[in-house]
């Protein structure tokens, strides 16, 4: 089960924060998957269709024996699981799951791609990711997540300290 995984978590409906951690544990009862870190939980604000309620966002570091194609699958039936229904492109989501990274792997497929084509310009996906893995590389790329955190606007990202 020696495969890393980063997930991106992103909930703006009800209770937000519980929203991302009840997809943690609920990811951490699949047989195949270990939780090794989980980052703060940070206030951000929407991205893409801005009319809508701030964001909750969360990465966290699995350890796990699915391939990539099985992990967004699995992702797939936790979103439908917590109870978000198709909506809209960037709109107001219960629970998002995003592979960010698998190991170095490279993947473009229809359906999956890994690294996330977007994350490199989202602070709301670096500032979690920056906070759990600020030395992991992206293969793509060739730059640490710390370093490309510090190249986007992060005005709009607000670490939740409790
Ligand atoms: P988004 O996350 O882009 O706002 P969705 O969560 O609705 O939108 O995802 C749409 C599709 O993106 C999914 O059905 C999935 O097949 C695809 N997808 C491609 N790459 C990834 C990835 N790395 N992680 C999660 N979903 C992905
Ligand atoms: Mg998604």
């Amino acid at each position: 089960m020696s495969n890393h995984a980063f997930i991106a978590l992103g909930s703006n409906i009800g209770d937000k924060g519980g929203n991302c951690k009840r997809a943690i544990s609920l990811i951490s009862k699949h047989a195949d998957c270990t939780v090794l870190k989980v980052s703060s939980f940070y206030e951000t604000e929407p991205w893409g269709v801005v009319e809508q309620d701030k964001f909750i966002n969360m990465a966290v570091e699995i350890e796990t024996a699915l391939s990539p194609f099985e992990l967004l699958e699995f992702l797939k039936g936790l979103e439908k699981e917590m109870g978000r229904t198709k909506a809209e492109r960037w709109g107001p989501r219960l629970i998002d799951l995003d592979i960010i990274f698998y190991n170095d792997k490279i993947i473009d497929e229809k359906g999956l791609n890994v690294p996330h084509p977007h994350m490199h310009e989202r602070a709301f996906v670096l500032a979690p990711l920056s906070e759990i893995a600020p030395d992991f590389i992206h293969p793509l790329l060739g730059k640490s997540i710390s370093e490309l955190f510090k190249s986007v606007d992060s005005s709009g990202v607000k670490k939740i300290t409790q």
